[in-house]
C-alpha cells in the first residue's frame, strides 16, 4: 500500500522534475547559447550554497545529510556549467561534444551516488555527524570515487584559471580584460577556499561556497549594475527601436503590444496607444501585405509585411513591417513615364519618316512625270501647262526640306535670332501674297484685321516673324474646307518695346481636347483620319514654337472640334 507520505513525496519529485524541465527550456530561449551555461552555472551556485546554509543550520545527522544532498545538486555541474560557458564563449579549446556528455554523465553518477549514500558506501567510507568545531557538521571519509570527483573539480577549477588568465592577459578589449580579471579572480578565490579548506580545516567550516557566492555577486552587480550587457542582446534591441523599417507588434489575438520609432512616425497615435487595444490600421496595413500591393500613407509610398510569430501550428504574435519606398517608388514611376515617353518619341520618329518619305515622294514623282511628258511634247502650249505644275510641285519640295533643315537646325540649337530694323506693313504683305496663293482656288474668304496704329518701322527678326505667320496662316488654309481665314495683329506699348499679338482664326476641322497640349511637340500629326488627303509632316508648329520661344514670346491655341481654331502669338519687339 502507497501511503500519504510517499504520494506527497512522489509530487514533489514529479513537481521539481517539471520545474526543472521548464527551466532547461527557459534556458534554452535565450538568445545566446552559451548565455544558458553561465545561467545554469549561477542557479548550480545558489543550490549549492542552499545546500551549505541548510548544513550549518542542521541540528541532528539527518537534516545534515538533506543538506549535503541539496550542496551536490549544485556542487556536482557548477565547475562544469562554468567550464563549457567559459569554453564557448572564448572559443579557446575545443571538445568533441561526446567527451562534454560523458562528463555529465559521470557527474550525474556521482549526484546519484551521495543521494543514496545513505544504502551503500560506494562514494562515503563513513559520514560521521560530529557535534564540535563551530557548528556541528559531517566527517566525511570518502572512498576512491570521492577523492576522484574531487580531483576532477580540482582540475576543472583549474582549466577556469587558466583560461580566464589567458584571455586576461591576451585580449586587446580593456571591457574584456576587466571581465575575465573578475573571473580570473572567482574561480582562483574558489579553488584556493577550497584546497585550504581541506587541507587547514577551519574548525568544520568550509568558505568556498561562500567565497564563489559573494565573488560572483560582486562581479555581477559591478559589471551589470541592472542593464543589459550582452552586446547581441543589446543589437537585438537597439536594432528593433532604431530600424528604418516602422515594426508593430500585436499579441495572438492581432491586439496592439508595441511599436518601434519608425513605426510611431509613420502613426503618431502609436505612441499612446493601449497594449491590448486594436490598432486602428491593423486590417489595412494586413490587407495591403496579403495583397502585396504599395500602399500610400500621406504623401509617401510604403511596402508593408506582415508574419507571424512562432511556427506553421502556433502563432505567440504577429510583425507588421512598414518599409518607406517613396525615392524607390517615385525613380520607378518617373522611369515608367520616361519610357513611356521614350516610346512615344520613337513611335512618332518612325511615323515621321514613313510620312517625311511619301510627303518627299509626292512632288517629286510629279516633277519627273510632268517632266517625260513635256520632253515627249514640247510644242509651246504643254511647256504652258506643264511648267508651272513643275514649278509648284518643286516649290512644295524644297518647303518640306527647308522645314526639316529648319528643324535640325532647331534641335542642335542653332536657330539665330538676328534683329534689324524692318517695315511691319512689308513684312505682312509678303506674308498676306503667300498666302493668297495658297489659297490658290479654296473657296475660303480671307479677312485680314491690322490695327492701324502699330508703328510701323520696328526692331525684331522679320523673316521670322514671316516664317512663324505663314506657318499659321498655311495650316489654317491646309484644315479649312470652307468659311473663313482671319489673321488679327493688335499691339500693345510696353516701355520702349511693343507686345505684337497676332492671331489666326479658321473655321476648319478645329483640333480635339486632349490633341490641343501636344500640338507643339515634334512629329505630331492629328485626326489622320480626317486629314490624311492634307499633305503635312508634322514639323511645322514644332519649328513655330521653337521660334516664339526663341524670342521670348508665348504662343496659345484654343479650338472647338469641327468648328474652328485660333493659333495666336505674343511677340515683344522694339520700336525703331
Ligand atoms: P503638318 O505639317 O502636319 O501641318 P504642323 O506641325 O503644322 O504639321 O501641325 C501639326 C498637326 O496639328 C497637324 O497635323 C494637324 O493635325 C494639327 N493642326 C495644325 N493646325 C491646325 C488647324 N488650323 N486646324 C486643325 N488642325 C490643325
Amino acid at each position: 500500500m502507497i501511503t500519504a507520505y510517499q504520494i506527497v513525496i512522489i509530487i514533489q519529485i514529479v513537481a521539481l522534475a517539471a520545474a526543472m524541465f521548464g527551466t532547461y527550456s527557459l534556458f534554452c530561449s535565450m538568445l545566446r547559447p552559451e548565455s544558458k551555461y553561465l545561467l545554469a552555472a549561477c542557479v548550480c551556485a545558489v543550490a549549492y550554497g542552499l545546500g551549505y546554509l541548510m548544513e550549518i543550520l542542521a541540528k541532528n545527522p539527518d537534516m545534515a545529510f538533506d543538506a549535503l544532498c541539496v550542496q551536490y545538486c549544485g556542487l556536482a555541474y557548477l565547475a562544469f556549467m562554468f567550464v563549457v560557458y567559459l569554453i564557448r564563449y572564448t572559443r579557446i579549446i575545443r571538445f568533441h561534444s561526446a567527451f562534454w556528455k560523458l562528463v555529465f554523465v559521470y557527474e550525474t553518477i556521482t549526484l546519484g551516488l551521495v543521494l543514496t549514500s545513505r544504502y551503500h558506501h560506494l562514494y562515503y567510507r563513513a559520514l560521521t555527524f560530529e557535534e564540535n568545531g563551530i557548528f556541528p557538521h559531517f566527517h566525511e571519509q570518502g572512498t576512491i570515487l570521492f577523492y576522484l570527483f574531487m580531483g576532477h573539480l580540482g582540475i576543472l577549477s583549474f582549466t577556469c584559471c587558466v583560461i580566464a588568465l589567458r584571455v586576461a592577459l591576451t585580449t586587446a578589449s580593456a571591457k574584456r580584460k576587466r571581465a575575465f580579471w573578475g573571473i580570473f579572480v572567482a574561480a582562483v578565490s574558489s579553488f584556493v577556499a577550497m584546497i585550504v579548506s581541506t587541507m587547514v580545516g577551519f574548525e568544520g567550516y568550509e568558505p568556498t561556497s561562500a567565497i564563489l557566492l559573494l565573488v560572483l555577486g560582486v562581479i555581477a552587480v559591478v559589471k551589470t549594475a541592472g542593464r543589459t550587457t550582452d552586446p547581441v542582446e543589446l543589437a537585438y534591441a537597439h536594432s528593433y527601436q532604431r530600424a528604418k523599417v516602422g515594426l508593430i507588434v500585436l499579441n495572438e489575438e492581432r491586439c496592439y503590444l508595441d511599436s518601434n520609432l519608425s513605426a510611431q512616425q509613420i502613426y503618431p497615435e502609436l505612441a499612446k496607444q493601449d497594449v491590448g487595444s486594436n490598432f486602428a490600421h491593423t486590417e489595412e496595413l494586413m490587407d495591403a501585405a496579403g495583397r502585396n500591393e504599395v500602399m500610400q500613407i500621406g504623401e509617401r509610398y510604403y511596402n508593408v509585411y506582415f508574419y507571424q510569430l512562432g511556427d506553421e501550428k502556433v502563432a505567440y504574435g504577429y510583425v507588421i513591417g512598414v518599409s518607406d519606398i517613396t525615392e524607390s517608388e517615385m525613380r520607378a514611376r518617373e522611369f515608367a513615364e520616361l519610357k513611356k515617353a521614350a516610346e512615344e518619341a520613337s513611335e512618332a520618329k518612325s511615323y515621321f519618316l514613313a510620312n517625311m518619305s511619301h510627303e518627299m515622294r509626292t512632288p517629286l514623282n510629279a516633277i519627273i512625270g510632268l517632266a517625260e511628258l513635256a520632253q515627249k511634247d514640247d510644242s509651246e502650249n504643254t511647256k504652258k501647262e506643264y511648267l508651272p505644275q513643275i514649278l509648284s510641285s518643286g516649290q512644295m519640295l524644297l518647303d518640306i526640306i527647308s522645314d526639316v533643315l529648319d528643324f535640325s537646325k532647331a534641335e542642335s540649337g542653332k536657330v539665330d535670332i538676328i534683329p534689324e530694323e524692318y517695315d511691319l506693313g512689308e513684312c505682312l504683305n509678303t506674308v498676306i501674297n503667300v498666302i493668297n496663293i495658297r489659297l490658290g482656288d479654296k473657296d475660303l474668304d480671307f479677312i485680314v484685321d491690322i490695327d492701324p496704329t502699330i508703328p510701323d518701322r520696328l526692331i525684331g527678326d522679320d523673316a521670322r516673324i514671316r516664317q512663324i505667320l505663314i506657318n499659321f496662316l498655311t495650316n489654317a488654309v491646309k484644315y479649312t474646307d470652307s468659311g473663313f481665314i482671319r489673321l488679327a495683329i493688335d499691339w500693345d506699348k510696353l516701355g520702349s518695346e511693343l507686345l505684337l499679338k497676332a492671331s489666326v482664326t479658321d473655321s476648319g476641322r478645329g483640333i480635339k481636347q486632349e490633341d490641343i497640349g501636344k500640338l507643339f511637340s515634334v512629329f505630331s500629326r492629328f485626326d489622320l483620319k480626317n486629314n490624311r488627303n492634307i499633305q503635312g509632316t508634322g514639323l511645322g508648329l514644332a519649328i513655330t514654337g521653337h521660334l516664339i520661344k526663341l524670342m521670348n514670346g508665348t504662343y496659345r491655341v484654343e479650338s472647338e472640334y469641327g468648328k474652328g481654331s485660333t493659333f495666336s502669338c505674343i511677340l515683344p519687339q522694339k520700336i525703331a
